[in-house]
């Protein structure tokens, strides 16, 4: 799960990670009243969406009056912000942070993240921060630098000094950047992140060390145990598709090609993808029904993939085993009845009530392709679409 900017700076001070002051806005009159009530004579206007690099889609600007917060915030508000993180469709802005401006000395970038290769936390920073970040990792690696942390150790202070002398923080500002990444470390673990970026962490003029953005993201699988993030959902930022699946307790994600697929299992459901992708076609969608589906969660599976414009074939892959063929059978045909298929529908069904299941689709009077092995049915689908 993913929240806003202003939702990750709540999250930092509450872990002693210190940022700007700043109010969310959703009103270009609330943003200027909030400029008012911060004070001081320089205010950032900034985009809130899911996604970054919005200072170089024009997302984020720097306003010395209260007019100029006016005119900031009109534009912002409701613009179609494309970044190379949003893709080609961007994101219609609907919220917005005001922050006092910050009198930035330097720019750095420090993320940590959970690095499977070594089944440790790495903390990772760069004396490179701001916008250009990727540039760096891509051009001049050696220019940021990692540490490995043992999460039943936690990060030591040497830990946390040497990283700060290598992206080669002032003596004098060290001990604030050495609390700052131990608060960062300890807000990653105690909030069940999977990533937490601050991306510019800047060095103030005054030599005071500040958030000035901030990225998480976390761990779905554990949210059951912090509410308190839950409560920063925004449904506008996801997938339409993804909620309405979610609340079928179905684990579904769009993807760009044009066979819808229904699988039972997230192993047999990659293995389908990658069967299709073999033969020559893309994957519309990841879909995993799970192991006891009912005719109402194949019903709904299946009008989410027909949702999709792009979907031109569709097809179902079932392993009987928990799931019975036939109870797929009947979703799929009452599914079909329901939102009048169009598109052509291969089926592939192994295991428990498999012949019950094949007579349930045969007798349907629908026209579905029967397929027999996995190659068979991504052959069929692969040619029905084409
Ligand atoms: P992103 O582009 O989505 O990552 O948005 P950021 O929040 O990182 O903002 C982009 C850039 O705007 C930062 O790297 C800063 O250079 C600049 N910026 C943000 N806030 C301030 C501020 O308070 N003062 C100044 N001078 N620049 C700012
Ligand atoms: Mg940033």
């Amino acid at each position: 799960m993913k929240i806003h900017e202003y939702q990750g700076k709540e999250i930092l001070r509450k872990f002693g990670v210190a940022t700007p002051r700043g109010i969310p806005c959703f009103s270009v009159d609330e943003a200027v009243k909030a400029a008012e009530q911060l004070g001081g004579k320089l205010w950032v206007v900034k985009a809130q969406i899911h996604a970054g690099g919005r200072g170089k889609g024009g997302g984020v600007k720097l306003a010395k009056s209260l007019d100029e917060v006016r005119s900031h915030a009109s534009s912002i508000l409701g613009m179609l912000l494309v970044t190379h993180q949003t893709g080609p469709e961007g994101r219609i802005v609907k919220r917005l942070l005001v922050e006092e401006g910050s009198d930035i000395r330097k720019e750095y970038y420090v993320a940590v993240l959970t690095d499977r290769a070594t089944q440790k936390v790495a903390m990772m920073a760069s004396s490179e921060g701001g916008m250009d970040i990727e540039e760096v990792a891509a051009r001049t690696p050696e220019k940021i630098i990692k540490i490995f942390i043992d999460p039943l150790d936690g990060i030591s202070d040497a830990q946390a000094q040497a990283l700060a002398r290598g992206i080669g923080v002032p003596e004098s500002s060290l001990s604030q950047a050495v609390a700052t990444f131990k608060n960062l470390y300890t807000c990653y673990m105690e909030t069940d992140a999977s990533l937490a970026e601050i991306n510019p962490l800047i060095l103030e003029g005054d030599g005071s060390i500040k958030a000035l953005d901030a990225k998480f993201n976390f761990d779905d699988n554990a949210l059951y145990r912090h509410p308190e993030i839950v409560a920063y959902r925004d449904l506008d930022e996801e997938d339409p598709d993804e909620i309405e699946a979610s609340k079928y307790d179905l684990a579904y994600i769009s993807l760009d090609g044009n066979i819808g697929c229904l699988v039972n299992g997230a192993g047999l459901a990659m293995a389908t993808m990658d069967t299709i992708k073999l033969f020559g076609a893309e994957p519309a969608n990841f879909l995993d029904v799970g192991g006891g589906a009912s005719v109402e969660k194949v019903t709904a599976a299946f009008k989410i993939m027909l949702k999709n414009p792009k979907v031109k074939g569709i097809l179902v892959n079932i392993f009987g085993g928990i799931m019975r063929c036939d109870t797929i059978a009947t979703g799929i045909v009452t599914a079909a009845k329901e939102v009048h298929l169009t598109v052509p529908l291969v089926v592939r069904m192994k295991g428990t009530n498999e012949e019950i299941g094949k007579r349930i689709l045969a007798e349907s009077g629908l026209p579905i392709i029967a397929a027999d092995t996995m190659a068979d049915a991504a052959t069929k689908i692969v040619a029905a679409v084409k």
